[in-house]
């Protein structure tokens, strides 16, 4: 049975490519019926925080990743990886130097790695230096640790990204010097930018946290995640977590620089948004007008309405909030360039002077009776409805896109649309 690891050292966030890791060996666990383990590489006591564990943990689960025993910590299993230096020292394998414990590499020896990802790998042990497994302070050297708990776990199959390629001779030679089996690995190509650097900030962010706060679902984020790496057969661009157990097959990883594509995960959001209710939605969205100080909330109703209206027009949560923003008070952002366009001619603030006359006269202000008098007006003096509907949509949104507009007017409510075409037709 295959048994699997995400190993996150709680030094910062989440970050995307460790999601992605995260993400690929649950599907290998769940795929063929094996177990997903979570450790804790908490060794370098200093900069690990109980901040950063929790936030990760919290991560994990909200991309809805589970594991199958408690996680390991290695900050409490100094004395085992001391044991295990000591048991290689005794063996003439290591040797000590002051307090800490050196492995000593040997000549001459080629170790070949068969990815799962990348295929054959070789490298020349003369490259490689003698190795730190405890240093000095006795906390213990990564690859090192690692490989004492990846045995300790029995773990069969390590998937991780590139940048530990050049760990892997190491740890397999820690392997056999233990006298331990090795497991199969598969290295992920790492994430990059679109423009091929390293990803950071300006490629729309490298934390989860980050994607969380601007309204991504993690049903999106986990199927761009699974693109990134894996392909799921022909044209597929839209996958859920439980269809990629389904058919997950470790041989259609790539190999293939991954390219961060922030249009695409946009994308992906927006279809999931658009699948969702507004009723789904509503916590989230909850959440980040609390979270963007937004206070004026409507009621869960209104708001519920709103998303429904909305959620086919934005392609993240945090668009909702600058879309809709003129239903929350008289505070919104303004398209200054639609004013000029639809509000500034005569003729226009006639027009909406008079449609505002109408309205004021109506007790049913249902987007159906809204439209059809709008449809009446244009008909009578011989205008095209959108020399009515463009200039109320400005004078009542400021903006020139959005929703349907009698279904807005609705929304905002007779008193709200009123004031505000008159303000713009004075
Ligand atoms: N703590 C290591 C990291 O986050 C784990 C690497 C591994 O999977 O072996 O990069």
């Amino acid at each position: 049975m295959a048994r699997v690891r995400f190993a996150p050292s709680p030094t910062g966030y989440l970050h995307i490519g460790s999601a992605r890791t995260a993400l690929f060996n649950w599907v290998y666990a769940r795929s063929s019926g094996g177990k997903f383990l979570l450790r804790i590489e908490d060794t370098d006591i200093a900069r690990s925080e109980e901040r950063f564990l929790e936030e990760i943990v919290t991560d994990l689960k909200w991309l809805g990743i589970n594991w199958d025993e408690p996680p390991l910590r290695q900050s409490k299993r100094f004395d085992v990886y001391r044991s295990s230096a000591e048991s290689l020292v005794k063996s003439g394998k290591a040797y000590r130097e002051g307090d800490a414990y050196i492995f000593k590499m040997p000549e001459g020896r080629t170790i070949e790695i068969d990815d799962m990802i990348h295929g054959k790998v070789s490298f020349n042990t003369n490259d490689i230096k003698d190795q730190v497994m405890i240093k000095s302070d006795g906390s213990p050297a990564y690859n090192f640790c690692c490989v004492v708990d990846d045995a300790h776990l029995g773990i069969t199959h390590i998937i991780r990204g590139d940048d530990h390629l050049s760990n892997t001779p190491k740890q397999i030679l820690f392997y056999e010097a233990l006298g331990l089996p090795v497991p199969k690995f598969g290295h992920m190509p790492l994430i990059m930018g679109a423009d091929g650097a390293k990803l950071s900030k300006r490629h729309g962010g490298v934390s989860v946290e980050e994607y969380k706060a601007e309204g991504y679902l993690p049903e999106a984020l986990v199927n761009y995640l699974l693109l990134l790496g894996w392909s799921p057969g022909g044209d597929r661009e839209i996958i859920t977590l439980d269809e990629a157990v389904k058919i997950f097959d470790i041989k259609n990883m790539t190999g293939v620089q991954a390219k961060f594509d922030l249009q695409k995960l946009r994308w992906i959001n927006g279809e999931y948004l658009a699948r969702k209710s507004g009723k789904d939605l509503l916590p989230m969205v909850k959440k980040i007008m609390a979270d963007s100080g937004n206070t004026n909330l409507a009621s869960d109703e209104v708001l519920i309405r709103l998303i429904d209206l909305y959620k086919i027009r934005i392609k993240t949560l945090a668009e909702f909030i600058t879309a809709t923003d003129h239903f929350f008070g008289d505070v919104y952002s303004i398209d200054e360039k639609g004013v000029e366009k639809h509000l500034k001619s005569a003729e226009n603030k006639s027009i909406l002077n008079h449609f505002a006359g109408l309205l004021e006269h109506m007790d049913d202000f249902s987007h159906a009776k809204l439209e059809e008098a709008c449809r009446t007006m244009a008909e009578d003096k011989g205008l095209k409805a959108g020399q009515i509907i463009h200039p109320t949509r400005v004078a009542i949104s400021g903006k020139t896109t959005g929703a349907g507009l009698f279904e807005m007017m609705e929304i905002l409510g007779k008193p709200k649309v009123i004031e505000r075409m008159r303000r713009a037709g004075s």
